[in-house]
């Protein structure tokens, strides 16, 4: 946490970029889609672009009505420069691909870290805390219609709670305005089976929410 993010949760007053989620659905941001992705190729706000081999900035349609946010880039991600594109992302796009949701046409993926924690580490609250504006700034870019938070650590630090995933799927969240849903993440999913059907489940209910808004 910086020196001033501690002292205003001292004062009890949210960081200045936890008081910005509530005012996403207003209009597009007057700077486009291109300051921003040079914004964060560039980013020095923390100490994982000395160790990354570049940004993992997001992929899709930057139009879509669903956006899916991941925790962090993993090796592949780093070396290839999008997120989810490992064995958990082929997970994730066949599961999309079952209700003709695609990264190539109406979905945007992204990860609430844009650079890799090395040895995949859980990202610090000083991490999120410097690169969470870049991500408000793509949901305010992309205004999706549903967000779907992939495992317990995006879920967790979108909603800001330490609840399980278990409590917090099945109901609809906000995150910036935005309707939220939390599950499982794919990589989770590849380890522990049994759990796949209830995967397919959130997305099921993600698409009855997304139908009804
Ligand atoms: N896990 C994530 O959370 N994001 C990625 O991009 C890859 C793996």
């Amino acid at each position: 946490m910086t020196r001033r993010a501690a002292l205003l949760a001292e004062m009890g007053i949210a960081p200045i970029w936890k008081l910005r989620t509530n005012e996403i659905s207003a209009e597009k941001p007057a700077h486009g889609w291109i300051p921003l992705k040079t914004a964060v190729s560039g980013c020095v706000k923390c100490g994982l672009h000395k160790t990354r081999t570049q940004t993992v900035f997001g992929v899709g349609d930057e139009n879509a009505d669903w956006m899916l946010i991941g925790e962090a880039p993993g090796a592949e991600e780093d070396r290839l420069g999008d997120p989810f594109v490992g064995q958990a992302g082929k997970l994730l796009d066949n599961m999309l691909a079952a209700i003709n949701l695609s990264r190539r046409k109406n979905v945007y993926i992204a990860n609430v870290l844009k650079c890799r924690p090395p040895g995949n580490r859980n990202p610090t609250p000083e991490e999120v805390t410097q690169c969470s504006p870049h991500l408000l700034q793509q949901i305010k870019l992309i205004q999706p219609k549903l967000i779907l938070a992939m495992g317990r650590f995006a879920a967790q630090t979108l909603l800001e709670t330490g609840a399980s995933i278990a409590s917090l799927r099945g109901r609809v969240h906000r995150y910036a305005g935005v309707p939220l849903i939390v599950t499982y993440h794919p990589a989770y999913l590849l380890r522990t089976l049994e759990d796949k059907s209830k995967a397919w489940e959130d997305l099921l209910f993600a698409r009855k929410t997304m139908a009804g808004l």
